[in-house]
């Protein structure tokens, strides 16, 4: 039975050990690691694989690069889109936002989660993320979110996820209902000694985050 579950991490390998009671949302971050994100999520139920490009890897990408990430997602019908995102400390965000955009359509043309990786971008991601025209995605994963909570308490589908590197208090500040942990690290078991504190110090249950997960995926 799933104890914990880590909501954003990179395996990066098809084959890390996860023991049963570990749940993990295995993200890769350029196309070369979407195959072994595939396989690692067919090795395991409590395994799940986002593929995308994330905005650090934008650069060489091959022309087809949608068409490949479309045709993955409709062979493996359980693959959600992560991960993807904007970030102001690297360059041409004209060409991330459009990596970005051309992804999030193929999201929600094939009525797909996405994990989002966002560093100095709100405000260009809260308007893209809030466009009536994306109402087919099903949830947003905010992974080490660092935004204004306020601005996403109204769409029921967006969860908040946070790495060891968030202070407590923020964490404490989240609805129970929207909150994840991760480590967005490849060491995905490290999520048991994460989880056990922020369940000691703000007096949360470690099923929270088990819930949670499962209802954003569409499990619970
Ligand atoms: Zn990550």
């Amino acid at each position: 039975m799933l104890e914990y579950f880590n909501a954003h991490c990179h395996f990066l390998t098809a084959s890390a050990f996860v023991p049963d009671n570990v749940g993990a949302v295995n993200n890769s971050a350029k196309i070369s690691e979407w195959d072994f994100v595939i396989e690692s999520a067919q090795q395991s139920q409590n395994i799940y694989g986002a593929i995308g490009i994330h905005p650090w890897y934008i650069d060489n990408l091959p022309d087809n690069w949608d068409v490949l990430l479309q045709d993955k997602l409709l062979a493996y019908p359980d693959l959600t889109v992560g991960e993807i995102g904007l970030d102001n400390k690297y360059a041409n965000m004209d060409a991330q936002i459009d990596v970005f955009m051309r992804q999030i359509v193929i999201a929600n043309a094939l009525k797909r989660g996405v994990h989002i990786h966002c560093v100095g971008a709100w405000d260009k991601i809260v308007p893209i993320l809030r466009n009536q025209e994306y109402t087919d995605i099903p949830f947003i994963l905010f992974h080490r979110f660092n935004g204004v909570i306020s601005d996403w308490l109204g769409m029921e589908k967006v969860y908040f996820s946070y790495s060891p590197a968030r202070s407590l208090k923020r964490v404490a500040e989240t609805p129970q209902n929207r909150l994840l942990l991760e480590t967005d690290s490849e060491n995905v078991i490290d999520i048991v000694q994460w989880t056990n504190r922020v369940a000691d110090e703000c007096k949360i249950s470690k099923n929270v985050f088990v819930n949670n997960a499962q209802r954003m995926l569409g499990n619970g």
